[in-house]
């Protein structure tokens, strides 16, 4: 039988890549985004790490709908900043979403940093609740070198200065389907596909 999933997010490029991520991992689920549910207020990101955010969203949005939740908090972790945006990236700039601000400041905040020194990684928290309050919670990264300058117009965020180790490219240089093979969001949810399968079968 065909189970619904409510997926904890309103971020629509989020939905895209968890749609195409969930759906090439044969789990037999119907997705449904959180704004279906726009009763539900969004639930504070009050965790330091994203595992703690996933699992905030998941919970909150399972005991609303009643619905197994899946959610996703991630990131952007650079290392010469000790780990910063990290769990602050969606507002890094001040305002939350403000994806060119954010990537014009961390930018300046790099300034003349040489590319040896420029390693960070995208991390993905990806949780599952179910309404009795079971969860699962993984993790995925993806590691790589920030560009001084922008490249690339797909994906979101810093994608256009994410260059993952290995490739030639930013991860806005690759297609949808480049990305979400080797992105931290593809392995966090890859990871969770069979324990949700588990647990929903
Ligand atoms: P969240 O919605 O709280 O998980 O915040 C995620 C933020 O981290 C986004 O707004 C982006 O700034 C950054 N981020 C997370 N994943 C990615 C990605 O795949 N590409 C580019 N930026 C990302």
């Amino acid at each position: 039988m065909t189970r619904r999933l409510v997926l904890a997010t309103r971020n629509a490029h989020k939905v895209t890549e968890l749609h195409a991520i969930l759906a090439d991992s044969g789990l037999d689920v119907e997705l449904v985004g959180a704004d279906a549910y726009p009763e539900i207020p969004d639930v504070k990101e009050t965790g330091v790490t994203f595992a703690e955010n996933a699992l905030l969203k998941a919970r909150a949005l399972a005991a609303g709908t009643g619905l197994p939740a899946v959610a996703d908090d991630s990131g952007l972790c650079v290392d010469v900043l000790g780990g910063a945006p990290g769990i602050f990236s969606a507002r890094w700039a001040g305002k939350h979403g403000d994806d060119a601000a954010n990537l014009e400041l961390l930018l300046a905040q790099l300034g003349d940093i040489d590319t040896p020194h420029r390693a960070a990684h995208f991390t993905c928290a990806a949780a599952l609740a179910l309404p009795d309050g079971t969860t699962r919670v993984v993790e995925g990264h993806l590691h790589g070198t920030l560009r001084t300058t922008p490249a690339g117009a797909n994906g979101f965020g810093y994608d256009p200065i994410l260059q993952p180790d290995g490739s030639t490219l930013t991860c806005a240089e690759l297609t949808p389907a480049e990305k979400n093979a080797i992105s931290h969001r593809g392995q966090a949810f890859r990871a969770l596909t069979p324990l949700a399968a588990d647990l929903l079968a």
